[in-house]
């Protein structure tokens, strides 16, 4: 037999359409299972949807455990091809130039594949003196569904000292990530015929004060030295059905990243205090963010093993998109969390989107060293 790559396992994985929705990432995660299980892998499964299941594989250590677990994290699903026709085929897992092609290729096959490399190579270990867990999850990409599902139930997940989530980084250690949170503004009238408007209340004017009042908002917090300060976008407008009719409903989508020294109930709070009493808050997504301190002894050691393996010596940064980890690392004990992986930033969720094989064995050894660091 021939010995298995990180970048043949990615195509192996590629070769799954677990495009999300409708996702079928159960036959993506069996061939996942079936290559765990041998080498010693507990496998449990956690079925958030029918056929769209959460995989949690334990290697167990093998003697009692002085420290706890080390957890390996990625979701299976991506996201849909998009209209503009693929210079590839999505599915084929091609090569070119060095170059892996596929969707997930980067978000987040390949991160997924280097979890597993670094999991089988830890099970070769002869003594384990901590738990290894491999976390793969379902429907991330529409708001880490899959997650949330398994955060409740923590007899499944289980707690650990240290997380790492493999979303694509370019193998830049990243220490966490901004939080997301996404409102829904509703704004209620009452309609009236267009040419007699004093007869109603207007919801378009109401949604106008809101944003007005958004586009002032004081988050009262300093930027963070690392993360920097919290952002707020006005993404949506819905109003109105006609011309000549005064709107009764008017909808406003907010998009919020929240920082270091956050709660995001907080900021809920802060902006229901600014707004007018009839505006209503709904809330979409509702994301922490994570954050490591660099000067953890965990993180310092993740520093020093990427600059080992890559010869370079890391900046202290974090990511601009938020993942798992804000469900993940809450329910697992606050652990400390890198978010590092081989998949390209840029190429997430992109046509012809690719990752660079040469990236594959450096994550690869940068996981095994972790792993090797912290169960032996
Ligand atoms: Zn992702």
């Amino acid at each position: 037999m021939t010995q298995l790559t990180g970048t043949e396992l990615t195509r192996s994985l590629i070769a799954f359409d677990t495009i999300s929705p409708p996702g079928n990432e159960a036959d993506c995660a069996r061939h996942i299972a079936g290559l765990l299980e041998p080498a010693g892998f507990r496998i449990t499964w956690h079925d958030w949807q029918p056929g769209r299941p959460n995989l949690i594989a334990t290697l167990p250590a093998t003697e009692t455990a002085t420290r706890d677990a080390i957890v390996y994290s990625g979701h299976l699903d991506t996201v849909p091809l998009g209209r503009a026709e693929w210079g590839f085929d999505p599915f084929a897992g091609q090569i070119s130039d060095g170059r892996l092609y596929g969707r997930g290729s980067s978000d987040m096959k390949s991160g997924v594949a280097a979890c597993i490399m670094a999991g089988l190579a830890l099970a070769r270990e002869p003594v384990r003196q901590a738990e290894v867990r491999l976390i793969f999850s379902a429907a991330e990409e529409t708001g880490c569904e899959g997650a949330l599902g398994l955060a409740g139930r923590p007899d499944l997940l289980g707690s650990c000292a240290a997380l790492i989530v493999a979303e694509p980084t370019d193998n830049r250690p990243f220490v966490g990530h901004k939080g997301a949170l996404w409102l829904s503004l509703v704004h209620r009238g009452v309609t009236a015929h267009g040419s007699m408007p004093e007869k109603g209340r207007n919801a378009i004017l109401a949604a106008c004060a809101s944003i007005e009042t958004l586009r002032g908002f004081d988050f009262g917090v300093t930027a963070h030295p690392v993360m920097g300060g919290p952002s707020l976008n006005v993404g949506t407008m819905s109003a109105g059905m006609n011309v000549n009719s005064v709107p009764d409903l008017a909808r406003v989508g907010v998009d919020i990243r929240s920082t270091v020294g956050q709660s995001n109930a907080g900021i809920r709070d802060a902006l229901a205090a600014a707004l007018d009493d009839g505006v209503e808050i709904a809330t979409l997504t509702d994301m922490d963010h994570v954050y490591t301190d660099p000067d953890d002894p965990w993180m310092k050691r993740v520093f020093a093993t990427v600059a080992e393996v890559t010869g370079t010596a890391p900046e202290i940064e974090t990511a601009t998109y938020f993942t798992d980890a804000s469900v993940l690392k809450p329910a697992m004990g606050d652990p400390a969390t890198l978010i590092m992986g081989p998949g390209a930033m840029a190429m997430a969720h992109q046509t012809d989107e690719y990752c660079e094989t040469a990236l594959m064995d450096p994550c690869i050894e940068v996981f095994t060293r972790l792993g090797r660091a912290h169960i032996l």
